[in-house]
């Protein structure tokens, strides 16, 4: 089994000790490669170091450069020439994260809506695809996609949570859906058992978002609470019981819908 790992924020300071280990594990369990996700120009800038680094070797590091809507009030002129540099290099496989969360706002509003904007018009300048954050914003962010989507090359919504209207939404728009432990969530993510079937074979990705979201049903327990990509044949799994397929064909169809999408060999 070959599966890839559409988001991990492996420079997170949760594994600034052992990250080394953390993708090592990873590769037993299955997990061919990784994109590490970038949240702020200097944690781009470290998500293409760590790539950089471990080039040649497996599991395969890509990574992403963006702002992430909780980072928007530090955007300025200055990062998108930081951003476009970074974008140059072969291992930075797509623009982001970027989006709009109007659950916590730590950035206001505004900010996230101008951040967000000059992202998705850098990524249709380099014809790069896009990844996307949206948490209690979808109107916001469906609005600001129908007029720039024509020019995008791809755009997936990671980590989509959302309800049937805004899967919906997002298929119209022709958007990847990227699904994390989130529905292995028994309070939370019991919907999308429902909404994961609806999600074509072709647009359908699988991420861990490390060290965030450990699936809450995993047995026994892990210790920590890190989320890590070794966990990922979790929510394959999850996923494919939810669909009716097997975890072969998923691993199979997901893998080489994330090699199409990020435009890499895995
Ligand atoms: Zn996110």
């Amino acid at each position: 089994m070959k599966i890839v790992d559409i988001g991990s924020n492996l420079g997170n300071k949760a594994f600034r000790a052992d990250l080394g280990a953390v993708l090592e594990r990873a590769l037993e369990a299955g997990v061919a490669a990784i994109v590490a996700t970038g949240i702020s120009v200097p944690g781009s800038r470290h998500a293409w170091e760590i790539a950089e680094a471990r080039r040649a070797r497996a599991p395969k590091i890509f990574s992403t450069a963006g702002i992430h809507p909780h980072h928007a009030s530090t955007f300025g002129a200055d990062a998108v020439v930081a951003l476009r540099e970074l974008c140059a290099r072969p291992e930075v496989v797509a623009v982001g994260e970027c989006g709009l969360d109007f659950d916590r706002n730590f950035s206001p509003r505004a900010d996230q809506l101008r951040c967000f904007e000059a992202q998705l018009e850098l990524a249709a300048e380099l014809e790069k695809p896009v990844f996307l954050h949206e948490r209690a914003a979808h109107v916001e962010f469906t609005k600001i996609l129908e007029r720039h989507r024509p020019k995008l090359a791809r755009a997936v919504v990671h980590c989509f949570t959302g309800e049937a209207e805004a899967l919906a939404r997002y298929l119209d728009l022709d958007l990847h859906i990227g699904i994390t432990g989130w529905i292995c969530d028994e309070r939370r993510g019991t919907h999308l058992v429902d909404l994961v079937r609806r999600i074509p074979a072709d647009r359908l990705m699988i991420e861990t978002d490390a060290p965030y979201i450990l699936p809450r049903d995993m047995r026994p327990k892990p210790e920590s609470h890190r989320n890590e990509p070794m966990y990922l044949p979790h929510v394959l799994k999850t996923v494919a019981r939810a669909r009716g397929e097997s975890e072969g064909a998923l691993a199979r169809s997901s893998t080489e819908t994330a090699k199409a999408f990020f435009a890499v060999d895995v």
